[in-house]
């Protein structure tokens, strides 16, 4: 049930303490909107944990485990990701 306090995760009821209560309504929050993705920007669904089909493009692969980064986070040409 919707709580006032931590809304949607209410309905655990009192269990796993409020502040882990807390960090799933804004996980859940970002999960449920639309996921695009990050090569075509189209809808993708997320397949499993951190494994998202992208039908537009036809590419399953890895990224986030619970939603996708928008395109601009995504920086391909980072030094970093070039390791
Ligand atoms: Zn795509």
């Amino acid at each position: 049930m919707k709580t006032k306090k931590v809304k949607a995760a209410g309905r655990f009821n009192a269990r796993y303490g409020r502040s882990v209560r807390l960090k799933i309504t804004e996980i859940e929050s970002i999960q449920r909107k639309k996921q695009n993705c990050i090569f075509c920007n189209k809808v993708a669904k997320r397949v499993s944990k951190g494994i998202w089909y992208c039908k537009g493009c036809n590419k399953k692969f890895a990224s986030h485990t619970y939603y996708l980064p928008k395109k601009e986070e995504v920086n391909l040409n980072n030094p970093k990701n070039n390791k």
